[in-house]
């Protein structure tokens, strides 16, 4: 990515290992992140440009010398960040606080929306699956990259638990996968704060009980109504606009949880007075996705969740501008990219 609206497929030169702790990955799937849409809309233009993707699986090709679990062959899912595993942060499941870690792309190293990755710490990074590479359950294994990862954090940060009701600010991806995490979690009532008829749709069929189409004020009160005049026990913020957080606070009962996994946008946290006297808990963050993975494979494995239902088109590597486009427009919710 070179500037907003501004990608373009390009040659790099190959990765390859340098650290005896790298891996060397043939990526067979990627995907468009929503993420990926901040710099979209606002990058600065850029001569050296930034490697984009942080959600992918692929094959080994090559590793390290000090690589201990992983082969030429094994298939791997790659969660958006790396790390080693080991470290305190790592040992305590926080593994986007690697203390060796680190975020894929940028202008050093390879992004996974490309055909190849040097990837940092293997051992520590990369989770082996015993699916082939073109297995129906694809899509769904991708999301635990990101997105089925990161909603399931926020569905921890926001407390959810069985019986409790979980609210969720945001029909992307991330939001929809929410609706899977506050089922699974066993959430009683599920309310889904969207407006587009096809997202709609799919939250329902992944377990939304009620959907909340108003914006800013109306939506806080129809979430009040929905709730006997409380609010939710649990929300999931899923955006990290200013004003989907001032939702997102504000339709918090008292004493309850609000998780916050969309990449806030602005400086400032609103609603800071009405929160302290609601004795809201406020927590979030970057998932640990590698963390969750073991727990989230097996539901995918046997179908009892299907995130992978969020992609709603399939592009090439040559195609990913258009898929950037595509995701800005709204005109698909999850882009993914199949070499
Ligand atoms: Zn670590």
């Amino acid at each position: 990515m070179y500037g907003a609206g501004d990608v373009r497929v390009e040659n790099v030169p190959d990765a390859r290992i340098i650290e005896p702790t790298d891996a060397l990955l043939r990526v067979t799937r990627a995907c468009i992140c929503g993420s990926d849409l901040w710099p979209y809309k606002q990058m600065k233009p850029s001569e050296t440009g930034s490697r984009m993707g942080h959600e992918f699986i692929g094959f080994i090709e090559d590793v390290g010398a000090d690589v201990r679990t992983l082969k030429r062959g094994d298939l791997v899912i790659a969660p958006f960040a790396w790390s080693d595993g080991t470290c305190e942060f790592c040992r305590q499941g926080l593994h986007t606080s690697c203390l060796h870690g680190g975020w894929w792309g940028g202008a050093d190293l390879d992004g996974g929306q490309g055909e190849a990755v040097r990837v940092p710490q293997a051992d520590g990074t990369l989770f082996r699956i015993a699916v082939g590479a073109d297995d129906p359950l694809m899509p769904s294994l991708l999301t635990l990259s990101d997105v089925m990862a990161t909603a399931h954090h926020a569905a921890l940060s926001a407390r959810v638990a069985p019986g409790k009701i979980a609210a969720i600010v945001g029909d992307g991806a991330v939001g929809l996968c929410g609706v899977i995490a506050a089922k699974r979690l066993g959430a009683g009532q599920i309310i889904m704060l969207g407006r587009h008829p096809d997202r709609i749709a799919l939250a329902k069929e992944f377990g939304a009980t009620d959907i909340v189409s108003e914006r800013g004020k109306e939506a806080v009160e129809r979430v009040r109504e929905l709730t006997g005049g409380l609010g939710a026990h649990s929300v999931l913020e899923c955006v990290g606009l200013g004003e989907s957080t001032f939702t997102a606070l504000s339709i918090a009962r008292p004493g309850g949880a609000v998780g916050r996994v969309g990449v806030p946008q602005e400086k400032l946290m609103p609603a800071a007075q009405p929160t302290f006297y609601k004795n809201i808990t406020i927590s979030g963050g970057p998932a640990p996705a590698r963390a969750y993975i073991a727990e989230l494979l097996p539901d995918v494995l046997g179908g009892r969740i299907e995130p992978g239902r969020v992609f709603d088109r399939v592009i090439s590597l040559d195609e990913v501008p258009d898929g950037y486009r595509a995701m800005n427009e709204r005109e698909a919710i999850k882009v993914m990219v199949k070499f």
